[in-house]
C-alpha cells in the first residue's frame, strides 16, 4: 500500500510517499509558510499519490491526546500561524484515509528503532540537535508520550566552568537548547558554527553538555542505545568527546553490558536524515491497526 509521510519542520514540510518496509519513493519539500499557503499544496500531493493512511511528525509542542479537544492541534509555537492550528483535523477534512501523528522526534526514534540504529531494541533515544534540541522516547516497544510528550531538549545543565555565556532559551536561558543548540553555539562564539570545526574548545564544552545530558536520559529511561542527529552532529569528532566525558561522569555507577561499549551505546543515525520520513511511514502504517 502506498502511506504518507510529512515532516512537519518550522523552516520545511517534507512530505513523502513510500511503504511499510520504510522505501522511499518519492519526496519533495515545501518551505513552511502559513497554513492557508503551505497547506493546500501538501493536500495536492497526497491526494495525487493516493495514499492509504498518513504519518505525520510534527515541532511542537502537539496535543496528542485523542480524547482531548484539541487532539491534532499543534499548540504553543512561536510560529504564529500555525499556533493552535488543528493540523491533523485539517487533513482529515480533504483526506479519507487514518492519521497519526506524533512529535518529529518521536517519529525520529520510530524510523530508528524499525529500520536505523536501534533496529529491533525496545528501548531507544533519538536525540536531534540542530536549531533546537528534541528528544523522541521508544519504551517497551511504543513511543512515549506520558502527560504530553517528552521535551526533554528543556531540561536543566549544570554549566562548564569556563562558560560565560547566559543561554538562549527564552523560557529557561540556560537549559540543554539554550546552552547547547546551533543557535547558542553561534552566538556564544560568534560564528556560524559549521565554520568552527578547527577550534577544540567549542566542541569540548559542546561534548560536556550532550554527555551530561545523556547521563540524565541514561539514569531516567535506562535506554539501550541513544542515537545522535540533527546539524550540529554532523561535527563527527563530537561523538568520541561524549563518550568520554559521559563515561567520566557515570564514573562506573551503572554496569551493563550495553555501557561497556560506549562506541556502540551512543551513536549517529543509520537513516542519513531519513530517520523522520522514515518513522513517519512507520506510523502511517500504524494507524491503518
Ligand atoms: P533543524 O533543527 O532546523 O531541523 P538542523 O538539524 O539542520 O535543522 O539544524 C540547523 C542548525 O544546526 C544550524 O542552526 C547550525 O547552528 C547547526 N549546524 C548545521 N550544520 C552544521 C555543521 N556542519 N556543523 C555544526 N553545526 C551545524
Ligand atoms: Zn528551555
Amino acid at each position: 500500500m502506498r502511506l504518507g509521510a510529512l515532516e512537519a519542520g518550522g523552516t520545511k514540510m517534507v512530505c513523502a510517499i513510500g511503504d511499510e518496509n520504510g522505501m522511499i519513493l518519492d519526496k519533495i519539500s515545501i518551505p513552511t509558510m502559513t497554513p492557508s499557503d503551505s497547506m493546500p499544496e501538501m493536500i495536492r500531493y497526497f491526494k495525487e499519490n493516493n495514499i492509504g493512511a498518513l504519518g505525520i511528525g510534527s515541532f511542537g509542542p502537539i496535543d496528542l491526546h485523542k480524547d482531548s479537544p484539541t487532539y491534532g492541534y499543534i499548540t504553543s509555537t512561536p510560529k504564529k500561524s500555525w499556533e493552535n492550528y488543528d493540523l491533523v483535523g485539517n487533513f482529515a477534512k480533504e483526506l479519507q484515509c487514518p492519521i497519526a501523528f506524533d512529535t518529529d522526534t518521536n517519529a525520529a526514534a520510530l524510523g530508528e528503532a524499525y529500520f536505523g540504529a536501534t533496529k529491533g531494541m525496545d528501548c531507544s533515544m533519538y536525540i536531534t540537535i540542530g536549531t533546537g534540541i528534541g528528544v523522541g522516547i521508544f519504551v517497551d516497544n511504543k513511543l512515549l508520550h506520558g502527560m504530553l510528550h517528552p521535551e526533554a531538549g528543556h531540561i536543566i545543565m549544570a554549566k562548564h566552568p569556563s562558560d560565560t555565556y547566559n543561554g538562549k532559551c527564552p523560557f529557561h536561558g540556560t537549559c540543554f537548547e539554550g546552552l547547547a543548540a546551533g543557535p547558542a553555539i553561534e552566538e556564544r562564539f560568534g560564528a556560524k558554527a559549521d565554520t568552527l570545526s578547527d577550534r577544540a574548545e567549542v566542541w569540548e564544552m559542546e561534548a560536556f553538555y550532550i554527555a551530561q545530558a545523556l547521563m540524565n536520559y541514561t539514569l531516567t529511561i535506562s535506554p539501550k542505545r541513544i542515537v545522535l542527529g540533527g546539524g550540529v552532529m554532523h561535527q563527527k569528532q563530537l561523538f568520541p568527546l561524549i563518550r568520554k566525558q559521559f563515561a567520566n561522569m557515570l564514573n562506573g555507577y551503572v554496569k551493563t553490558k550495553e555501557l561497556e561499549d560506549l562506541d556502540r551505546f551512543i551513536v549517529p543515525s543509520a537513516l542519513q536524515d531519513n530517520q523522520g520520513i522514515m518513522g513517519c511511514l512507520k506510523l502511517a502504517e500504524q494507524s491503518l491497526l
